[in-house]
């Protein structure tokens, strides 16, 4: 078996599908903000598992749970009780204010969730006909890649020759109040949107659009649907980015940071009269709410509220983007972020410039060509972080 960063990525790329083109480097080991490849080569990870690790790689707290859970019972199914599910719902509830959760595993099936839910709660509660129900979503969103989350996606590339899509679906450009009014219809059922639209290139709505929308939404008996997969859970300086404009949607979608990353873990957050359109039998996952997973993100919560990981990432977050300003490059479009969820966009393509960050020992990706995303976990020092500035002011100077 290969044990070195050559042989390793040309094993991957002779037996894996090309789904993926990650930047040429093996992760074999990982702690806190930084990790190594197998030649011992140490660098910063500023890309956090796209969000999934904002409590740091290996988060001791987290592995401990992971370590005494796996040592009890790890897989019941749904088909019987486990006593870690009931925890884990508590501790969300607590979190969101919502009465009832429904867990899943990845974000794509919490989207999914929710997607059902909204249609469900469409017929069952607000008596649209059967089968009319629309779910408006936004242009250049990213909710994963399942068949309906492709099927919200206005990017071509992710559903070219996967069709038929997912009917009932309208897309309006994302932060436009009155597309959003001009598009609700008696069939409405829910408005889905990232708070903070992470793949698109850390964009964020204009001030006001989530209140606004939200107070739509209340008008016209419409749900409102907070994917905060990426942006939730501390990422943008606030527990939930929708926390900026006080909203408190209707339905939390939650994954990534969830688990901590260690475990996939995500779930959809509501009301009982929003959930409560599920009875048995009507959805379920053999994997969703399983014990380990559930231990693991209870502890991943408790270590985001206990080292207050929101508060962090919005001080830290401040001070980044100020010292990103400062450097005067004309090749810098524009640097924007709330918290330590921030992307500097640049006048050409961003990947020669994460090529030369990762030279440096500074991991980070390119989205959508001329993003660079900088989105370190969010339990990473004042210390570090000045490390990662001096690397990041080399490199985007020259
Ligand atoms: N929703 C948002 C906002 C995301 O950023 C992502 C992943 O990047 C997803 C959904 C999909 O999550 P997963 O990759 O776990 O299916």
């Amino acid at each position: 078996t290969a044990s070195k960063t050559k042989d390793i990525i040309e094993q991957t790329s002779q037996f894996g599908a090309q789904n993926y083109h990650p930047l040429p480097i093996v992760i074999s080991e990982a702690e806190g903000v930084w990790v190594k490849d197998p030649e011992g080569n140490k660098y910063m990870d500023m890309l956090s598992a796209y969000s999934a690790v904002n409590q740091g790689h290996r988060n001791p707290k987290i592995i401990e749970a992971l370590k005494k859970q796996a040592d009890r019972v790890t897989l019941t199914s749904r088909a019987f009780h486990n006593d870690q599910l009931g925890s884990f719902y508590q501790k969300v509830t607590e979190l969101t204010g919502k009465d009832i959760v429904l867990p899943m595993n990845t974000g794509a099936e919490a989207v999914e969730t929710a997607v059902k839910t909204a249609r469900r709660w469409a017929y069952d509660r607000k008596g649209i006909p059967e089968g009319q129900a629309e779910i408006i979503a936004c242009e250049g969103n990213f909710h994963g890649r399942t068949m309906t989350a492709v099927s919200l996606s206005s990017d071509q590339d992710n559903k070219r020759g996967f069709g038929p899509m997912l009917p009932g679906i309208k897309v309006i450009p994302y932060g436009d109040i009155n597309a959003l009014k001009e598009a609700i219809t008696p069939n409405t059922a829910g408005f889905l949107l990232e708070p903070i639209q992470g793949e698109a290139g850390i964009i964020i709505p204009p001030e006001g659009f989530l209140k606004e929308a939200y107070e739509v939404c209340k008008e016209e008996n419409i749900l409102f649907i907070a994917d905060e997969i990426q942006a939730g859970l501390g990422r943008s300086g606030k527990m939930f980015a929708c926390d900026w404009e006080n909203v408190h949607p209707d339905m939390y979608i939650l994954g990534k940071a969830l688990g901590g990353g260690v475990m996939p873990i995500s779930c959809v957050v509501a009301d009982e009269d929003v959930l409560g359109v599920f009875n048995p039998g009507s959805h379920g996952s053999t994997f969703g709410g399983n014990p380990l997973a559930s231990a693991v993100a209870v502890a991943a919560l408790e270590v985001i509220e206990d080292d207050k990981l929101a508060d962090r990432s919005l001080e830290l977050g401040n001070y980044f983007q100020n010292k990103l300003k400062e450097i005067d490059n004309p090749v810098i479009k524009e640097v924007r972020g709330k918290g330590l969820f921030v992307g500097v966009e640049l006048e050409q393509p961003a990947r020669p410039f994460c090529e030369k960050l990762k030279a440096e020992g500074l991991l980070c990706k390119e989205t959508h060509d001329t993003v660079i995303r900088f989105a370190p976990p969010l339990i990473i020092t004042q210390e570090e972080l000045d490390w990662a500035i001096g690397k990041i002011q080399q490199v985007l100077s020259s």
